[in-house]
């Protein structure tokens, strides 16, 4: 076991326990299970049949429907009949909040349940308590308390658990003693297993969702490692990112959290939480389980971090991995970065790449074989001719790659343009807005060179070791060098961390740009591919710049999947706007609005879809300002995280307005609700006109 998974430079899938729940089987290393969760109101027998029967014919392997009280778990049993009389055997999975009654009941009707340790018996009511070491004890006692029944019963009927924390639903015991964290996280979880396995109950799965993708990232790993260190295995992890959204931001999010783990090879089953109906979750969930079926490692590179052999021990104050040892090329060096903690490598500046500016954004016009100003306009740059400006947007390219091609206009300001080497030697006179990219040995044998910024770019699956060390060498002295990293092979993104870590490991401050090529066929996949690669370096804190390629011409549909889907019409739009909405997934560069909206369930009390999109219409020109759209009171104000504005339904036609997690207006009438929520915005101080938030101007 190393560090949280079996390797961080080749792809291995992580076994864990083997859960039965009904005739599926999970864990211990069967196929990744795809699982969503019914939106309808759970009395609503056939509605909720009909909509599970189209996620199951969609693909889903297991479906959540929720409980909220005795009623609705009691409920199950006529849901469960009517779908097994039509002929449909996928197990079901209660959800439950707050009610362990309902939880007693559920438990004896379908084949799983779930609970959140938040709330399960813990109430939240924001409330900072101070336990000593004895009252805390006692908490725990009382949970035991509440919590064995329903473990007897799930024993005695041999239904499955998961025991599904919530990074925003964290109880008021946990957030005073281990803070909004993900140790706090993993402790809520733990308590509750401990109960269970000290009742030798073991069909349990774990989940630690949030909809911060490095909390949530930082939050399973944590949960593995402390899984190995307590247990010596590790019970099979449900994977989802919490209030992900919809559409393009939703997908992009959920592909950045999960798939970030499943390239650790993490994951025993997957949700992808949109805010569409749950049946346009599966297609998500495929395409990410998709990509590692049958995923062996391809590459050269040997997998040097294996010697690692301790286990880090779990404390809450833990300082895991920099002591581990590994060897590198037969030399002896300190894993160079916390996995568990993120922090961004440190870089030098290279004009305005590196260091602590934001991670640059390419965009690659490779295969665009004249380029014109209007062109511009997909990557964030509209020429007006008749004023002789540049309107450029919040997502607007910092580079644009020509390769063999130099552009015959001027760019605006805040573009410059990278071009071959060759091309770049040809044209001296393009002065200072264009640089040369070397690639890999070109860079050794180079004459001239920019005197301010070169780009190297490098296969470090195909590059041969001595070559890589010789340009590793000459990059520990050149401040003008840019490294552009990517890999042919098929798990790429564990060959790219790598070359990271051994860069680090030569303590080379040298930036780096992840790179990125797709040939997958498909947008959503293409999607998925960028999402998860880019995403899982940029969560471990490598990267000072995203540069995404694809083949359009490759590409066979012009869609992403869903009712909300965003039709692409022009491959660099694509390209350039995902890679922003990774960078705003990972937290790393901020360019837009972020919505925090959950997937809503049976509890929901407005169409969540429909108010999503109007208050995402009125307020998407607010860079920056996270607003969460929650179905319900009861759980929406736990779960809608580091939130700066909350709409939260309270009741039928009733919303209460939230400024962070203080209520500021209780129960609006929903009909001048989103009026009143751009009122809030303003009297916060948070809004802008959206004239004024779209362009910044610039005099060509
Ligand atoms: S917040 Fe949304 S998904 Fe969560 S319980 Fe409430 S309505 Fe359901």
């Amino acid at each position: 076991m190393q560090v949280y998974c079996n390797s961080l430079t080749e792809y291995s899938r992580l076994k864990t326990l083997e859960v039965k729940i009904g005739d599926l089987l999970l864990g211990n290393l069967h196929p990744v299970r795809v699982q969503t969760m019914t939106t309808t109101d759970t009395m609503d027998t056939i509605a909720t049949v009909e909509q599970s029967i189209r996620c199951i014919e969609a693909g889903a392997e297991l479906v959540r429907i929720t409980a909220p009280s005795k009623r609705e778990a009691e409920n199950l049993l006529n849901i469960k009949t009517e779908l097994r009389k039509r002929g449909y055997k996928t197990p079901l999975v209660a959800d439950i909040h707050f009610t362990p009654n309902a939880a007693e009941i559920a438990a004896r009707i379908v084949e799983k349940v779930r609970v959140n340790p938040g709330n399960y018996v813990d109430k939240k009511k924001f409330e900072q308590i101070e336990y000593t070491d004895a009252e805390y004890a006692e908490e725990i006692d009382r949970i035991r308390e509440r919590f064995t029944p329903l473990i007897k019963i799930c024993k005695e009927y041999g239904t499955a658990m998961r025991i599904g924390t919530n990074h925003g639903s964290l109880s008021d015991r946990i957030m005073s003693r281990y803070g909004d964290t993900p140790m706090g996280m993993v402790e809520s979880a733990m308590e509750f297993l401990r109960i269970a396995r000290n009742e030798s109950y073991h069909n349990i799965v774990l989940s630690m969702k949030a909809s911060n993708t490095l909390v949530m990232v930082e939050a399973y790993r944590l949960l593995v490692n402390t899984m190995f260190t307590e247990f010596d295995e590790c019970y099979p992890l449900h994977l989802g990112v919490t209030e992900a959204g919809d559409g393009e931001d939703g997908r992009i999010k959920s592909a950045v959290g999960i798939g970030t783990l499943m390239e650790d090879g993490l994951g025993d089953t997957i949700r992808v939480s949109l805010t569409e109906d749950p049946e346009f979750e599966i297609p998500v969930c495929k395409d990410l389980v998709k990509r590692y079926e049958n995923r062996t490692h391809q590459s050269h590179v040997k997998d040097l971090l294996n010697n690692i052999s301790h286990k880090i021990k779990s404390t809450v104050n833990r300082q895991p991995s920099n002591e581990e040892q590994l060897a590198v090329n037969g030399e002896r060096l300190t894993l160079p970065y916390n996995p568990f903690e993120y922090k961004r490598r440190h870089t030098h500046e290279v004009n305005n790449i590196g260091g602590m500016l934001v991670p640059i954004v390419v965009a690659d016009f490779m295969q665009k074989e004249k380029i014109a100003a209007d062109d511009l306009t997909a990557i964030g740059y509209a020429y007006d001719a008749a004023t002789d400006k540049w309107n450029i947007g919040d997502s607007a390219a910092d580079y644009i790659y020509t390769a063999d091609k130099l552009l015959n206009f001027h760019l605006p300001g805040t573009l410059k343009n990278i071009c071959n080497a060759k091309t770049w030697l040809q044209h001296q006179d393009v002065s200072d807005t264009v640089f040369p990219l070397f690639e890999g040995v070109e860079y050794l044998d180079v004459t001239e060179k920019s005197p301010r910024q070169n780009f190297i770019a490098i296969d470090v699956n195909k590059i041969d070791k001595n070559i890589k060390q010789k340009i590793f060498d000459l990059v520990a002295t050149d401040v003008t060098a840019v490294l552009c990293l990517y890999s042919s092979n098929k798990n790429s993104m564990t060959d790219v961390r790598h070359a990271v870590i051994e860069l680090m490991g030569h303590n080379l401050k040298t930036p780096v740009i992840i790179c990125v090529e797709s040939n997958c066929t498909s947008v959503d996949e293409q999607l998925i591919q960028f999402s998860a690669e880019a995403g899982a370096l940029l969560l471990d804190g490598f990267g000072d710049g995203i540069w995404l390629m694809n083949d359009p011409k490759k590409m066979h549909n012009t869609k992403i999947s869903g009712r909300n889907y965003i039709p692409v019409t022009n491959n660099h739009q694509f390209l350039n706007s995902t890679s922003f909405s990774i960078l705003q997934a990972t937290r790393t560069r901020i360019s837009k609005t972020e919505y925090i909206s959950c997937p809503s369930c049976g509890r929901t009390l407005f169409d969540l879809q429909e108010t999503t999109a109007k208050i995402r219409a009125v307020t998407n020109h607010l860079k920056g300002v996270k607003i969460a759209i929650m179905g319900c009171i009861v759980n929406g104000p736990g779960e809608m995280a580091d939130a700066d504005f909350g709409y939260v339904g309270s009741g039928v036609g009733k919303i209460t307005l939230y400024k962070g997690k203080d209520v500021i207006k209780r129960n609006v009438d929903s009909s001048i609700a989103v009026d009143e929520l751009i009122n809030l915005i303003k009297e916060y101080g948070a809004w802008v006109e959206p004239t004024a938030a779209a362009d910044l101007i610039e005099v060509k």
